[in-house]
Formats: structure tokens, sequence, C-alpha cells
């Protein structure tokens, strides 16, 4: 892998919906490398706890101002901390990191779907792939409305992103895979299915899209320690490369995060 650890700056880290916070960071090694789909580990404090970095998406790659903005949501005490980080600070970063999304598969009209803070990765894919001449179909869905991330900065690429809301305060009232069900039985077929969200949601748009044959893949998330491949606390069951097992163990820091649908073995629920 092809990373960097180093000093970045905070430019910007601004709440943009309850409880989410936008951040640009300058750091030129991530923009000159960095492809959709690929995140970073960033230190939360210049202290000594938390001592793990904690992982990010990449949401938007600015290489003309040498920058890039993540979105984080604050679960705990790192994102906590990293949401009082104020602007013009000094911050450790590591990245970028993982294997992105393949825009060679997309073909000519591919689906995203998006949930909760899973939205940041596919929004550089989606200005990657308008960036090949393709438009593609957005679905985001949250619990509320209130959880539906980056609506003004898809439709300022040209999309209007397709909304779905757990409690119908926003679009159609239940979960993203029924409006890619729904339009799947209208025959609106898509060429590629990228997702990334919760991980019951993720087994679901992976399900109906191999269903149908469509190719797809699937952006994980797991708790990771180092981000580059040595702690193994990230792996995933995936199926087995040559045969000779049951299954493999992959990284989903090296391997990953993004997977075909086909290679994940999910546990059982
Ligand atoms: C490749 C990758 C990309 C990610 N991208 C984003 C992103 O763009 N925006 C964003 O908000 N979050 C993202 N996450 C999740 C983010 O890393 C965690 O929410 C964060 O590390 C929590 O740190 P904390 O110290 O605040 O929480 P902790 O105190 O460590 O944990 C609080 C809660 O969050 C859960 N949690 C901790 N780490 C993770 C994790 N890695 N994945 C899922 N749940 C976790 C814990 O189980 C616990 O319930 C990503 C994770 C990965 C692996």
């Amino acid at each position: 892998m092809d990373y960097t650890q180093g000093r970045g700056r905070i430019l910007a880290n601004v709440e943009v919906a309850p409880d989410h916070y936008r951040m640009e960071i300058e750091a030129p090694f991530v923009p000159e490398r960095a492809l959709p789909g690929q995140f970073v580990m960033v230190k939360v404090t210049d202290g000594l706890a938390p001592v793990l970095r904690r992982p990010f998406g990449i949401y938007t790659i600015n290489e003309a101002r040498g920058s890039f903005e993540m979105i984080y949501r604050v679960v705990g005490e790192g994102t906590r901390l990293l949401s009082e980080m104020a602007d013009g600070v000094d911050i450790d970063v590591l990245g970028p990191l993982g294997n992105g999304f393949n825009l060679d598969l997309a073909g000519d009209q591919p689906l995203i779907v998006a949930g909760g803070v899973g939205v940041p990765p596919l929004f550089s894919l989606a200005q990657g792939l308008i960036g090949k001449g393709k438009k593609p179909v957005v679905i985001i869905g949250g619990r509320t409305a209130d959880d539906l991330l980056s609506l003004d900065a898809f439709r300022a690429i040209g999309i209007e992103p397709l909304l779905a809301t757990e409690d119908g305060s926003s679009g159609y009232k239940g979960y993203v895979t029924a409006i890619m069900e729904e339009r799947l039985d209208d025959g609106k077929i898509p060429s590629a299915v990228y997702s990334c969200g919760p991980k019951l949601m993720l087994r679901r748009v992976g399900e109906i899209a191999m269903s149908r044959g469509i190719p797809c893949e699937l952006s994980l998330e797991a708790i990771m320690a180092c981000g580059f491949g040595v702690c193994l606390g990230c792996v995933v069951k995936t199926c087995s490369s040559d045969g000779s097992s049951e299954h493999d163990f992959s990284r989903v820091c090296c391997e990953g995060p993004v997977f075909d649908a086909k290679e994940i073995i999910w546990d059982e629920a």
C-alpha cells in the first residue's frame, strides 16, 4: 500500500447536522494519491489517550487545495475529541489507505446506495463517475431527515438523490433497499451497484444485486487498530480464493474496505 504518515492542518471543522461534522484537512500527500472509496486514519488528540487513530472515509479529494474532507458522526470519545479540534491546528494523518471502488465496473447506468455515514466515500465516487462521463442514480437513507448527509453537495454536481427515512420525515418511509427493489421491479436495471452504510443494509443491497446478476461493490466498516494490515483486528470472512478451505479471512483495511459483494460471507444474523 502506498500511504504516508504525516502532519496535516485542519482548515475547517464544522457541524453540518446534529452530531455530524465535516472536517477539511490540508495534507497534500492524501489528495495526490487518493481514490474514491479509500480512507484515512487520524489521531484525534496530540495527547496519549486515545492512543489509536480512528478511520474515516474520504468525502472529497481537492488536489488543487492540497486537501481532503471527511464527514464524521460523534459516537464516542475519539469522535468527540475530534469535534472539538479547532481550525488551524495540526493533526496526524495516515493515508490514503485501503482499496477504493472500481470505476471501470460502472457501465452506462451505475446506482449508488448510501446509508448514514456511508455517504461520504460515495460522494467522492459520484464525483469520479461524473468525471468519467457517467451520471449515477443515488439513493440516500437514514433514520430521520437529520441523518441525510450531503444532499446539497450531490445537487451541486447535478444529482438529485432519492431519499428514504425510517420515520418518514423525508422522502420514502422505509429503507433504501425498498427504493432499490422498486426500481428494479420497474425495469430500471443498473449496470453496477456501489454501496456503503450499515451492515444490514449492505448485506441486503448485495443480496438484491447478486440475485439479479448485477455487479456490486460494498464498502465495509470494521473496528480497526492500525489501518495498514498488521493488527488483523478488522478481518471479515470471505470466500476461499483457491477452494482449499471453507473460507478466507480478509482485512477490511488492506483487501477492503471495498469488496465485491460475491466475496463476502456474512455472519449469521
Ligand atoms: C474504513 C472505515 C471508514 C469509516 N468512515 C467513516 C466516516 O466516513 N464517517 C464516520 O462517521 N465514521 C466512519 N467510520 C467509523 C468511525 O471510524 C468510528 O465511528 C470511530 O472510529 C469511532 O471512534 P470513537 O472513539 O468516537 O468511538 P468509540 O468510543 O471507539 O466507539 C463508540 C461506538 O462506535 C463503535 N465503533 C468504533 N469504531 C468503529 C468502526 N470502525 N466502525 C463502526 N463502529 C465503530 C463502537 O463499537 C462503539 O459502539 C469508518 C470506519 C471504517 C473502518
